[in-house]
């Protein structure tokens, strides 16, 4: 175990912003993952486990404990003739691993082609796009307890899976360091096209009926023309993603918003979508846009995405602080206009707790 100091996080992340780890270690095993545990809980050290990097927002200050990087490499698999199971350790590279199910004809992950990260990452905030989320697909997550050291497997029901969340980043946040991941996959199973964007790809004749690989090809693409998808050199890529959850609000709640934007906005549909237990899911983008904000908006040294309004853009040497002020005044001016409050989905790092929301 190499215990480094003073690391400067921001080549870490995708938004590229944020101090340094007072402690800095990577593991590549179980055994130095709980070597690293125990060296933070001997010197009392806070723990931040850190995965790809690409759902946080570091503070200027950086973290004052110990970062542990998740490094664990490999892919093991086994299965029938119409069931794959693999067995994805947790520090490997997300995009990668759905491109080896795709190519062993496996379906269930193609819609999450193109997502940064680590597979670790992906039980965290239950991944999904297009269609697809992994709980969908994730039979068993393979976690160290950090209070015990002690391993466990986690079943899906147990994982308390919903919208963009999870036990891990709930309930038990912090709590779990995930070392593998299970998911379960259909062999020679049909590409899922049932996302608006997908299907207009597809009708625009592309292809009739396409193959795993057309719809992984498909949904790179797609968001590639979001910025979506990391392509060195292209600064609106300089994000963690979308910054903010489209919000699932009860339909009195929905349909108080649509009044109002009938007054407000008119000819403008408030897109809304149905959500579990009869609840209304709402378009942040939307929200967002009819407040005033435009693709391409700028604040100093960040911006919004010129290709997606809901991705707030490091533009160049921008710090943590100029992030949460653009995140804050875009909350400020959704909620002053919609009543709606717009909760972050990146994960604040080394902050006061009164600036995580
Ligand atoms: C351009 C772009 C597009 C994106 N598109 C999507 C999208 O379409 N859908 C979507 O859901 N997300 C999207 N994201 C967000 C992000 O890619 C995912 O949330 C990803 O799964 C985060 O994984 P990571 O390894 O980078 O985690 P990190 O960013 O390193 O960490 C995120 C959180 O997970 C925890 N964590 C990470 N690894 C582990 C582990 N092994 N054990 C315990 N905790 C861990 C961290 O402590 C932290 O709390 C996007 C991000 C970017 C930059």
């Amino acid at each position: 175990m190499r215990i480094q100091e003073n690391i400067p996080l921001a080549p870490f992340t995708t938004l590229h912003v944020g101090g340094p780890a007072r402690y800095f270690v990577e593991s590549h095993s179980e055994h130095e993952v709980s070597e690293a545990v125990a060296y933070a809980f001997a010197r009392k050290l806070p723990l931040f486990v850190l995965g790809g990097g690409s759902n946080l927002v570091v503070s200027d200050a950086g973290w004052p404990g110990l970062v542990l990087k998740i490094s664990l490499a490999g892919v093991e698999f086994e299965g029938d003739i119409q069931k794959m199971l693999f067995h994805v350790a947790a520090g490997e590279n997300w995009d990668d691993f759905v491109a080896l199910t795709v190519s062993k004809n496996c379906s269930g992950l193609e819609c999450l082609s193109g997502i940064p990260g680590t597979a670790g990452g992906t039980p965290v905030q239950n991944v999904g796009a297009y269609g697809q989320e992994v709980s969908e697909t994730i039979t068993r997550v393979h976690a160290l307890e950090i209070a015990t050291g002690k391993t466990f497997d986690i079943s899906t029901s147990d994982c308390g899976f919903a919208y963009r969340t999870s036990r891990f980043n709930t309930t038990h946040q912090n709590q779990f360091i995930v070392l593998e991941v299970s998911y379960r996959l259909h062999r020679n199973g049909d590409p899922k096209i049932d996302y608006a964007d997908l299907k207009k790809f597809f009708a625009a004749g592309n292809s009739a009926n396409p193959t795993l690989q057309q719809v992984r090809d498909a949904v790179r693409s797609i968001r590639q023309s979001k910025a979506m998808l990391i392509v060195e050199g292209d600064e609106d890529c300089r994000s963690a993603g979308s910054f903010f959850k489209n919000p699932i609000v009860s339909q009195a709640e929905a349909d108080r918003v649509q009044s109002l934007a009938e007054k407000l906005v008119p000819g403008k549909a408030l897109p809304r979508y149905p959500a579990a237990n009869g609840q209304v899911k709402l378009a942040a983008a939307w929200l967002v846009e009819q407040s005033g904000f435009h693709k391409g908006y700028s604040l100093g040294p960040v911006g919004i995405s010129r290709k997606h309004t809901l991705a707030i853009v490091n533009r160049g040497g921008a710090a943590a602080n100029d992030i949460l002020a653009l995140k804050n005044e875009i909350q400020k001016k959704v909620f002053g206009t919609w009543g709606v409050s717009l909760q972050p989905e990146p994960v604040f790092v080394g902050f006061d707790r009164s600036d995580d929301r």
